[in-house]
């Protein structure tokens, strides 16, 4: 069989730890084999990142946005442990981070759902995918701890002398003061990226905020969204069969609890901050939850959610097995695959991810995973798989159909 080519390259970012074992497994048993790689390498793993003072992850994120699609290993964000333990040269910033900042996207993360996993809420048939706007309100604050007596203000002082100015509270003792901002450049991006991220995944785009309460602030969300979405994507949402619904958060969350799922639901930082991890944790695993970062100007980076399983790591490292799961990377390939199919017109590319990902379904399906799904499966008796051994039993079920 002749392998499928790419006639335009993707950016492959390579990671830490165990992802970074799992990143060459994956490559070599179920890419490499069926497929003819074009991908332009950066090897984002901390040792490189040190010697390059991190321009490595500043390289890797301007080509993406040349090239449209990359996808990323987990990488370790540097904390005072691991400066020591690489003997880095300063403490690095999160590569996530950077690489947000320069493609300027909204994060997208996705449950994986398989037979046997079920999710904590039974009504849930079909995966919820969570947007998080990640700038500003309560992550960029500024507060004050009020000793005493007096009064708080909120102040505007315009470039050309304006001021506006707002009496917060008059203190009549100790208190608390906070103030958060957001700009509606960053607003306009995020639902950007929600809008378009709806049409190419052709689900239905929810997004809340407390508008009732917050008459300024919030209110300001929704309008941008409400202004953006009739202006430039209310034929192209009605030709795909998708709707744009806004509600209030609260009313969101009863909601979603009571639906069926499947839908995409855009939400501000704090909220997402939450609700991503409610959502996901019902679903079941950290190591099945996909992750994209869709830009703006739809650019597209895939990843896993979880981190480097820096405790198998140090197990493998001693030489001891690990069953560490995989699945979660494999579709940030298959992923990243199908976008550069879909955006190259390589049908067989795209068809490629397509039966990875079934097969990976199936394989888990069938009975064989990792610890972390054996642990949590409804099967009844499941074979758990090292991390070499389950990546070969997908190939395996790739090559059975
Ligand atoms: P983690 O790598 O997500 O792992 C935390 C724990 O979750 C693991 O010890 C393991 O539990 C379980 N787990 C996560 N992924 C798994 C998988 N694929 N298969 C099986 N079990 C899995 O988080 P962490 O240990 O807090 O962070 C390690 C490093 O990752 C840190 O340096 C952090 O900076 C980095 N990180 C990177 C990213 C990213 O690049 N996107 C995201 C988060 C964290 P058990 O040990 O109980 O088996
Ligand atoms: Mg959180």
């Amino acid at each position: 069989m002749s392998k499928i080519t790419m006639n335009k390259p993707i950016v492959e970012m390579d990671g830490d730890e165990m992802t970074r074992i799992l990143w060459g497994m994956i490559k070599d048993e179920l890419l490499t084999p069926y497929v003819d790689l074009n991908t332009e390498y950066f090897d984002l793993g901390l040792k490189h990142r040190n010697e390059t003072d991190d321009q490595v992850t500043k390289d890797a994120a301007e080509r993406t946005k040349e090239l449209g699609v990359a996808v990323k290993c987990a990488t370790i964000t540097p904390n005072a442990a691991r400066v020591k333990e690489y003997d880095l040269k300063e403490m690095w910033k999160s590569p996530n981070g950077t690489i947000r900042s320069i493609l300027d996207g909204t994060v997208f993360r996705t449950p994986i759902l398989v037979k046997g996993i079920e999710p904590c809420v039974r009504n849930w048939e079909k995966p919820i995918t969570l947007a998080r706007h990640a700038y500003g309100d309560v992550y960029k604050n500024v507060e004050i701890k009020v000793p005493g007596k007096g009064k708080g203000y909120l102040v505007f002082e315009g470039e050309d002398g304006t001021v506006c100015k707002e009496l917060i509270h008059d203190f009549k003792g100790a208190g608390i003061l906070q103030g958060i901002h957001n700009t509606d450049a960053s607003i306009t991006s995020f639902a950007h990226s929600c809008f378009k991220y709806a049409l190419d995944m052709k689900k239905d785009l929810w997004f809340s905020a407390k508008d009732t309460i917050s008459k300024k602030y919030d209110h300001n969300f929704k309008d941008i969204f409400a202004d953006i979405f009739e202006s430039e994507y209310k034929q192209k949402f009605d030709e795909a069969g998708i709707t744009y619904f806004y509600t209030l958060i609260d009313d969101a969350v009863a909601r979603i609890m009571k639906s069926s799922g499947g839908m995409i639901w855009a939400c501000k930082n704090y909220d997402g901050d939450v609700m991503s991890d409610m959502v996901s944790s019902a679903f079941g695993s950290l190591a099945m939850m996909t992750s994209v970062l869709v830009s703006p100007l739809g650019v597209y980076e895939y990843e896993a959610a979880h981190g480097t399983v820096q405790r198998h790591y140090y197990k493998h490292l001693k030489g001891e097995e690990t069953s560490t799961n995989s699945v979660a990377t494999i579709f940030a390939w298959t992923g990243a695959l199908r976008k550069s199919g879909e955006m190259t017109g390589n049908k067989e590319l795209v068809e490629f991810a397509d039966r990875l990902e079934a097969a990976t379904i199936k394989t888990i399906e069938s009975g064989r995973m990792t610890k972390d799904l054996a642990l949590i499966t409804s099967m009844s008796a499941p074979q758990v798989m090292n991390s070499e051994g389950f990546i070969k039993e997908i190939r395996k079920t790739l090559e059975a159909v």
